[in-house]
Order: structure tokens, then C-alpha cells, then sequence
């Protein structure tokens, strides 16, 4: 005999549990995603698969990553970046050139004498100049959840790398960055592989470049079956995961819904755990 799902649920017992956690970091390892989160003094993993999260206004800095994990001291609160000046890394000596670099007379040993990239990537068929480290392109590519990518030029050191970078930019005519709403539409399109390698082409007569490469590998379906409406990493969200691309999580909630996990760094988010038990 059945019983109608009223009566199922008076006989159990709902139990609401609610934990908090400092997100410190997300990132990609190949195509899978990754936020850690710091709870009872050790790092766990969040769960990306059904979501409830309640992610406060304030960020706090994420700590220390060298040398295995450390909190932040002071648990100092911050804003333009993740990190305090007394955890950021010491090959990051400035981190406003992380940025802005230059000039870099006290810059010796970090990440701004390392070899960079500047580089032309597309979202959607948007394209943009960019610049990283040579040794972490693909995994800027895929954190940015780029369609495509090609290199534009090696530099010695951060500073030249960004001149060019500018310089390019300017002389094709080609963004430094691409909105986030043009990203978030593109994901319900098919990817127009046709209208990138044109683009690519017509970038390739005007200055030298490198091979065009594809990345198809996202844990996204695509397209989507709808346009993800972009929701402030303040606040609530609710839902099942639907896929990860670049910064954005889907989820649905009524409608497609994208959370930015970079931005989700620093905050402290209640996770909501409530649980049926049987009675
Ligand atoms: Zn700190
Ligand atoms: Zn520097």
C-alpha cells in the first residue's frame, strides 16, 4: 500500500544543522575543481554537487600556503586582495604586481623575473589579450575557462611581458578582459569554432603568433539550455550543480544561476547540512 508523501514526512524527524567555513582557495587541477575550505583547524574539500551555502558580505585574508597550510594570523579582514601582506607568498614580493608590475628593482627571485606569456584566448568567440607565467598557461587558460588560446609572445620578466601586453591589446584592438555577462550568454551557444580560427586568422596577418589550440574539456554540458544569470557571491544560493566552467559554477534554482567561486575566497560561508532521520 502506498502512503502519500505527507505522511512519510511525519514520520521523520528534520534535523538542521549548520556549519561555517572560511573558503581559502579554488582552483583547477586539469578539469576538475577544486574549494578548499578551513574548518576545525584542517582543509576540506566543498562539496560542488548540491549546494546551500549562505556566503557573508566581508572577505577575510586566506592565509599562508607555503610550507603546508597556515591560517592568517591576525585573521585580518581584506578587499582587493585574498591575502594579507604578512601571508602572501614570498615569490609574489609585491602584490601590487601581481597587477601593475614595476618597477621592480626589489622584485629579484619572485614570479616577476620568471619567463611570461602574453597571450590572445577566447571565451565564446571573444577574444582577449592576456599575460602569465610561460609554466602556468594551460592552467590560466582553464581557470579562466578560455575556448581557446595561442601565444602572442615570451618575455623575460613580468614588466616587458605586460608592456606587450598593453601594446598588443591596443594595436589589434583587442580587450584586456571580457564581461562576464558575454561569457555567461555564450555558454548557452554552440561553440562557433568557424568565427574563432577567422578571428585567429585575421589576428595572425597583422602580428606573429602560435599555433591556435582548443579546450573542450569543461565538466559543463554545452550548450546549456539557457542563458546562467550571474548572482552576487553575497547571499544565498541554493541548488543542484548543473557544471563548472572557468570562475563560474551553474546551478539551478528556478532557472540557471552562476556563482563566481573566485570571488567566493576569503568569505565565510554557512553551510546549511539539515537531514532527514528516520523516527
Ligand atoms: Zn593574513
Ligand atoms: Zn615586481
Amino acid at each position: 500500500m502506498f502512503r502519500d508523501a505527507r505522511s512519510i514526512l511525519d514520520d521523520k524527524r528534520t534535523f538542521f544543522k549548520e556549519r561555517e567555513v572560511h573558503v581559502v582557495s579554488f582552483r583547477w587541477n586539469e578539469f576538475s575543481p577544486e574549494v578548499k575550505v578551513y574548518q576545525n583547524e584542517r582543509l576540506v574539500e566543498l562539496d560542488l554537487g548540491y549546494i546551500d551555502y549562505n556566503v557573508s558580505q566581508g572577505k577575510w585574508c586566506v592565509g599562508s600556503f607555503e610550507e603546508g597550510y597556515t591560517p592568517c594570523p591576525d585573521d585580518k579582514r581584506v578587499s582587493r586582495f585574498n591575502q594579507c601582506d604578512k601571508c602572501v607568498s614570498s615569490f609574489i614580493p609585491k602584490l601590487k604586481c601581481i597587477f601593475e608590475p614595476g618597477p621592480c628593482e626589489d622584485c629579484v627571485g619572485g614570479f616577476c623575473d620568471e619567463e611570461h606569456v602574453v597571450y590572445l584566448a577566447f571565451h565564446g568567440v571573444y577574444p582577449k589579450v592576456g599575460m602569465t607565467m610561460k609554466k602556468r598557461l594551460k592552467r590560466r587558460m582553464i581557470e579562466q575557462g578560455a575556448d581557446a588560446y595561442a601565444i602572442l609572445g615570451t618575455f623575460e620578466g613580468r614588466v616587458k611581458a605586460r608592456k606587450s601586453e598593453l601594446y598588443l591589446s591596443e594595436e589589434l584592438g583587442i580587450p584586456q578582459r571580457i564581461g562576464s555577462k558575454k561569457v555567461l550568454k555564450y555558454m548557452s551557444r554552440k561553440l562557433d569554432k568557424h568565427i574563432i580560427e577567422r578571428k585567429y586568422r585575421g589576428v595572425r596577418n597583422q602580428v606573429p603568433i602560435g599555433k591556435l589550440h582548443f579546450i573542450n574539456d569543461y565538466p559543463i554540458p554545452r550548450p546549456l539550455r539557457a542563458e546562467p544569470k550571474l548572482r552576487a557571491a553575497a547571499g544565498i544560493h541554493r541548488g543542484k550543480q548543473v557544471g563548472l566552467k572557468g570562475r563560474f559554477l551553474i546551478y539551478e534554482n528556478a532557472g540557471l544561476q552562476a556563482l563566481d567561486l573566485s570571488d567566493l575566497q576569503g568569505r565565510k560561508v554557512r553551510i546549511n547540512e539539515s537531514y532527514y532521520v528516520e523516527v
